[in-house]
């Protein structure tokens, strides 16, 4: 019998790829997504091919997803774990100065890709009675920020489907946690801010935000922990973060 995957998605950059690298390092078996193949492809040539293997998916297409869970399992393979990392914030201002093209994909992404991604994966786990699936979160669900509005909802979202799936999924010998960091430093900001690097630079200047290798190491802690244990939820954020992501401190930030 084959080790069972590590479906990671959002596996090209940040926290995915942080996440994908330490599952192998692991000695897991890890199935990478995104949609940019040339960063996954980079990831295979590292790793090698029994242990890696990449697949060009955009969460928001949920033929795609049933598409590429179908192939990964075609010779009976089990996912053990998921990880509904793919995400993503896009806009600065208050929600009356929103675009309401960034609001559907965030919600398409950072919701209806999740549930896409879980609704594909879930059969399978629960067939086999075990399992894990470890949605990526966020601080900015809890504690407002300028700016946050519909990415906080998204990620809100996110917290209150990760405690409605551990109902879901009572007895089935599947597990379900929630990760919710503060800021980390990754591509993040730069997608915020439509592709702006000095901005995104700025954001973190004078602090030391978390690195995508924390958030990767409280996910394979929880993941880690025995059959019988179920880490709920993790919020971890930097010392230098208050509550609350003060991304109004700079003018220039907005
Ligand atoms: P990055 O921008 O570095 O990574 C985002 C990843 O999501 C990329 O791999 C990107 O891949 C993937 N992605 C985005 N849209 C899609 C899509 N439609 N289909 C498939 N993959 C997609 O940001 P982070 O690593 O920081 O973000 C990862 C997660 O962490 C997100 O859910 C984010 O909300 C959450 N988070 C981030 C925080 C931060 O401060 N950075 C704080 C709290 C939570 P590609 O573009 O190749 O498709």
């Amino acid at each position: 019998m084959t080790a069972p995957w590590a479906v990671v998605t959002g596996a090209s950059s940040g926290i995915g790829l942080a996440i994908a690298e330490h599952l192998l390092k692991d000695g897991h078996r890890v199935a990478a997504w995104a949609r940019r193949g040339d960063r996954l492809t980079e990831l295979v040539e590292r790793y090698g091919a029994e242990q890696i293997r990449m697949f060009q998916v955009d969460v928001r297409d949920a033929a795609a997803v049933q598409a590429a869970v179908a192939e990964l399992t075609r010779d009976g393979a089990e996912i053990g774990l998921l990880v509904n990392n793919a995400g993503l914030s896009l806009g600065l201002g208050p929600l009356d100065e929103g675009d309401t093209g960034d609001w559907h994909t965030m919600v398409q992404t950072n919701i209806e890709g999740l549930l896409a991604c879980t609704h594909a994966v879930m059969p399978g786990m629960r067939a086999a009675g075990r399992g894990h699936i470890v949605n990526i979160g966020s601080l900015a669900a809890e504690f407002p920020f300028l700016g946050g509005n519909v990415y906080a909802g998204t990620k809100a979202f996110v917290h209150h489907l990760t405690a409605n799936l551990r109902v879901d999924l009572h007895g089935s010998g599947v597990r379900v946690t929630c990760v919710a960091p503060g800021m980390v430093r990754s591509e993040f900001a730069v997608v915020r801010f439509g592709g702006d690097q000095e901005l995104a630079d700025a954001l973190y200047e004078g602090i030391q935000p978390l690195t995508p290798a924390d958030v990767a190491d409280a996910v394979v802690w929880a993941h880690r922990c025995p059959p019988n244990v179920n880490v709920n939820h993790i919020e971890l954020m930097s010392l230098d973060q208050p509550y609350g992501l003060s991304l109004s401190r700079r003018k220039d930030a907005r």
